[in-house]
């Protein structure tokens, strides 16, 4: 018998290929998902190689196997994509972007963070939050009077597989349990939680899953709303403030990356024509957005990453049909460096969801789908990178109802 391996250890494995920085980026990111057995996998500055970080030695062979196949699919996300800028902001605030803000808000008090990805907030973070939904949601109605919305944070598993989620962001998905109808499982759930220290929870023979998640994307419970319907040429555009659950793991920290936060979402349904004219409308009026807050931004091409095994064809597909923009917004690193986070996207699902959902435009076509999500956390973190604490670097335009 070989003697037990104990602990933590390092394996260097050569990458398939060289791979592009943003490519290594996303190796790095994603492997949070690979083993419970694995801390993270790091990417050598070469891109020649990655170093495994296994927690437990004794599950090094099947972590390297796993880690194989996992950077093989990795390796072949196609980059170098010709990105196109469709719109801009530069901020006129001369002053330097503002270091450890996620730790300021902290020591402010305006944020608790519990700790898993999630914050409970107030004071000016509350203040710019509400003022980034509010304007944005004034300028949808005023622009595409847009129905005003409110939707659940649970979505049926069944709509989210009918949108495709679980093909593409299957690492990301939560689902609802509940203790077992059973008589018996209660009783023990019970008992053992009336005099214990911590949370018991019941055994997993004892969980009961009915199919409910929490809603991972904003727009998709507004689809089933829409089942059946026909739309004429004034087509419909509806309009809310979202709570959107997305599952980070070990990922998740401060105010840009929440397993739980709010999206200011729209959507449009109609024609081909009426979605592509609102999806050009709408640019300007977010590029209008980051200019009411003083921002640096972008709005470009998207070529975000999917988990896995569909990550190549997707990615690919997502860049060549231009069908996704992200609203991209500068901050710092823990470094202090500069690096861009994306606020919000600029969706064309084309006739996707008018088909599953039986959607039907003017046309007597399946209706097409657009909708544009702004990250609320996002934008705030943004806003105080790059104009700090000192309310006179904020534009005059917010900046009472910031401060005041
Ligand atoms: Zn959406």
């Amino acid at each position: 018998m070989n003697q037990m391996m104990t602990g933590t250890v390092d394996v260097t494995v050569d990458l398939p290929k060289q791979v592009d920085p943003e490519v290594a980026a996303d190796i790095v990111k994603e492997s949070v998902f690979v083993s419970p057995h694995l801390e993270r996998i790091t990417v050598s500055d070469d891109c020649k190689t990655a170093v495994l970080h296994i927690r437990d030695a004794e599950h090094t062979d099947e972590i390297v196997d796993k880690a194989h196949r996992y950077l093989s699919v990795m390796a072949k996300q196609r980059t170098g994509f010709d990105i196109k800028t469709y719109s801009e902001n530069e901020r006129e605030d001369d002053g330097p972007y503002q270091n450890g803000v996620n730790e300021e808000f902290i020591k402010r008090g305006w944020v608790y963070d519990y700790g898993k990805g999630q914050i409970a907030y107030n004071g000016p973070v509350l203040k710019v939050a509400r003022l980034v939904n509010e304007i944005a949601g004034k300028l949808y109605e005023e622009h595409f009077d847009a129905v005003d919305g409110q939707f659940p944070g649970f979505i049926d598993a069944d709509v989210l597989h009918k949108c495709g989620y679980f093909d593409s962001h299957p690492n990301q998905a939560t689902f609802v349990g509940n203790v077992l109808e059973d008589f018996d499982a209660l009783e023990d759930f019970r008992v053992a939680n009336s005099c214990s220290e911590g949370a018991i929870l019941p055994p997993s023979e004892h969980i009961h899953h009915d199919g409910m998640c929490l809603n991972p994307a904003a727009c998709f419970p507004a689809y089933p709303t829409l089942e059946g319907k026909t739309f004429d040429d004034a087509g419909f555009v509806v309009s809310w403030l979202g709570r959107v659950f997305r599952y980070e793991s070990r990922n998740a920290s401060g105010l840009d990356r929440l397993y739980e936060f709010n999206v200011r979402e729209i959507v449009f349904v109609g024609s081909d024509e009426f979605v592509a004219q609102k999806r050009l409308q709408a640019i300007p009026l977010v590029t209008g957005l980051a200019k009411t807050f003083d921002l640096d931004m972008k709005v470009e091409t998207a070529t975000d990453p999917f988990f896995a095994t569909v990550s190549a064809s997707k990615k690919f597909f997502q860049a060549a049909q231009e069908v996704k923009n992200e609203i991209l917004i500068p901050v710092l690193d823990k470094d202090g460096h500069k690096k861009t986070m994306a606020c919000g996207s600029v969706n064309m699902h084309g006739r996707f969801f008018g088909e599953k959902f039986n959607i039907t435009a003017s046309t007597g076509e399946p209706a097409s789908t657009g909708c544009i999500g702004l990250g609320i956390e996002r934008w705030v973190l943004a806003a105080f990178t790059q104009h700090g604490f000192d309310p006179m670097r904020w534009p005059e335009a917010v900046r009472d109802r910031v401060f005041g």
